[in-house]
This record gives C-alpha cells, structure tokens and sequence, in this order.
C-alpha cells in the first residue's frame, strides 16, 4: 500500500509500506479519511530522524479485513478508530477493566496510523459512526472526544461558566462540546479570524485576543466578579502564560483542566492556585467514563441535527498531495482550522 512518512528534513513523503494482516480480534480498515492534528504538526516541528511509521491519529474507514476470530458482521462497518487507546489496548489488565485504554499497562505497539491506504486495530476499538455522517465528520470524531474527556474529566455541570483557551482544533471542539454538555457562557480567546469566526459558529458566547485584560473582564461581568468555574487551557508551549491567565479567570475553588501539551519545563506561582483552592487536572485522549467511551458521546454529537462541526473543516488534500496538506495546516493566513486527507 502508499503511506506517507516525514522525511526528518520538513517533508512528508509518500512511499510503499507493507498491507498490515490482521491477528486476533483485529481489523483492517480501508482509510477514508484522516485529519492532521495540531500535534502532528508540532511532533514534525521537533522530529529530527525520519519517520519508521506513518502518523496520523484521527482516522475514519471502512473495515475490510478481520482476524479469524473476529465477527463477520465488522466486514463493511463504516468507523472512527480509536487509534491511541482501545484500538490498541490489551482489555485484561487494571487500566483496561476500568475502559481506562489509553493508560493500558500492556499497549500494543503501532505499526502505523492514518496516513496510509489502510489501517490495523482492534475491531473493538472501532466505533461504527451513522449512516448519515460523512467521511470527514467521521475524522473529526477523535480530535472531538478528546475535548469531550477534558469537559467529563473536568465535571462540567449544567449551566456553568466555561473559559477555553485558545481556538486550534481542540480548542473549538472543546466549544461544542461544553455547549453540548451544558455549559452555561463559554468565553474563548483566539488569534485567528477564522478560529474566532469557528468559535462563535460552534457555540461561543464571547471571543476575545489571547492577550491582555479583555478575557478577564467580560468573565468578571458574567460572574458577579467570581471567575469562570471550569478552564480549559488548549495551548501549551514553551510558555506559562496560559497557565498564569487560567488562575487568573477561575474562581477561587474552581477547576482548570489542562490539554495543552507543555513541552519544556516551566517555572511557575502555586501559591497563587493554592490560595484559591483550585483544582488542577490533566486530560489526555479519551476513555471510558460513567460506562460511556468519548467516541461514542461524540459520534451522537457529529450525528445531531445542526451541528456546525463540518464546517472546521476547511481543506481537504488527496494522500499524494499530504505535504501541501501539512503546508495548508501550518499555515494559518491561508484560513486554515481542520485539514484532512481524503482517500
Ligand atoms: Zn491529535
Ligand atoms: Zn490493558
């Protein structure tokens, strides 16, 4: 089959890669779509060797092959694929009794993602989406239950005031998803047009510029002065700000729920969050909570009536033409939010 690699030098290359065969309680998915996700686009940024896999995480197919041991009924079952955990998870040890999948203590080693023809995970850790969602919505389901997870792990409940830093991808499917699950206000900050535009389409009530004093003070009006009871910080970086503006805009005793991935070590005021008593949680992927897997809660999100969340997707490139996908992505002036590959 074709698969694209980075090269270790800034491109991505598309090469011939062996058809992976399904074993036991596997399935071959033909991939028909696949997003290319902020982290993809940071992990190039850093990578220096070139890559010995094919990336790409958010991927939606139709299966096409099974292990012998697997239900015939999979064959032609159109699917999101959990591709980091389930899709990949042992489903015996502790973690996994738990649908705690992406923390399972025995993960089975990749061999390659969604920037290929096709694709091998666990039948069980394929979601079958509607009949009526497209290809594209269907790519869109992982970078969704990703932000879905952060609100669950966060204890949204109804009618609350939520804060969303920043507006890439997880930051606006964090949108829909607290308007879905509830929220009372969202108020976002975003840097591009396009991803303010997108917030607001998605839910938001407020958007404001990341920097500065505005995100403060509309927050402060809403709250009787209070601060926002839950935070969801989507930036990350090499730099505290963020971590800094979420102790500042959450009320004393709220939470803060971090997804953004800090990729140095950073020098930081507790004091500050401990005075407050706020509670600070990481979230990372998705899983199993309350008996419900995120994939699933955002597969009847992409299936509802007048959900706006098609509409990130604003480029959409063949496999062979997957560099000027990855260019499109990087660059934000060309009104970029999701891009994805289509096969
Ligand atoms: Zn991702
Ligand atoms: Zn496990």
């Amino acid at each position: 089959m074709k698969a694209a690699f980075f090269d270790g030098l800034g491109q991505m290359q598309v090469m011939d890669y062996p058809d992976p065969k399904p074993q036991s309680g596997e399935a071959i998915v033909q991939v028909k779509a696949t997003g290319i996700c902020g982290s993809d686009l940071l992990l190039n940024n850093d990578k220096t060797a070139p890559d010995d896999i094919p990336a790409g995480h958010e991927v939606a197919g139709e299966i096409v092959d099974i292990g012998n041991d697997v239900d015939s009924a999979y064959i032609g079952k159109r699917v999101a694929v959990e591709t980091i955990g389930h899709g990949r998870a042992c489903e015996q040890c502790w973690y996994c009794r738990f649908g705690q999948y992406r923390q399972c203590m025995n993960l089975i080693p990749s061999e390659g993602g969604g920037f290929a023809q096709f694709i091998k995970r666990k039948a069980s850790g394929c979601y079958e989406v509607a009949a009526k969602t497209t290809w594209g919505e269907a790519a869109l389901v992982e970078p969704l239950a990703v932000s879905i997870h952060a609100m669950r792990r966060g204890d949204l409940r109804g009618g609350e005031s939520v804060v969303i830093l920043g507006a890439g991808n997880i930051g606006l499917t964090a949108v829909a998803a607290a308007r879905k699950l509830g929220a009372g206000q969202i108020f976002v900050t975003a840097r591009h047009k396009q991803q303010s535009d997108m917030a607001l389409a998605l839910g938001a009530d407020v958007v404001v510029e990341p920097h500065g004093s505005q995100l403060r003070g509309f927050v402060e009006n809403a709250t009787e002065g209070r601060g926002a009871d839950i935070t969801i910080e989507t930036v990350g970086g090499n730099r505290n700000d963020t971590l800094v503006q979420a102790v500042d805009v959450t009320r004393m005793q709220g939470r803060i729920v971090i997804l953004g991935g800090f990729r140095k070590p950073l020098e930081f005021d507790w004091l500050t969050p401990l005075l407050k008593e706020q509670a600070f949680l990481f979230s990372s992927c998705y899983g199993i909570l309350n008996g419900k897997h995120d994939y699933e809660i955002a597969i009847e999100m992409l299936s509802s009536q007048n959900n706006n969340l098609s509409s990130m997707i604003t480029h959409i490139y063949s496999l062979s033409e997957i560099q000027k996908g990855f260019e499109s992505a990087y660059d934000k002036s060309s009104g970029s939010i999701k891009v994805q590959i289509h096969q």
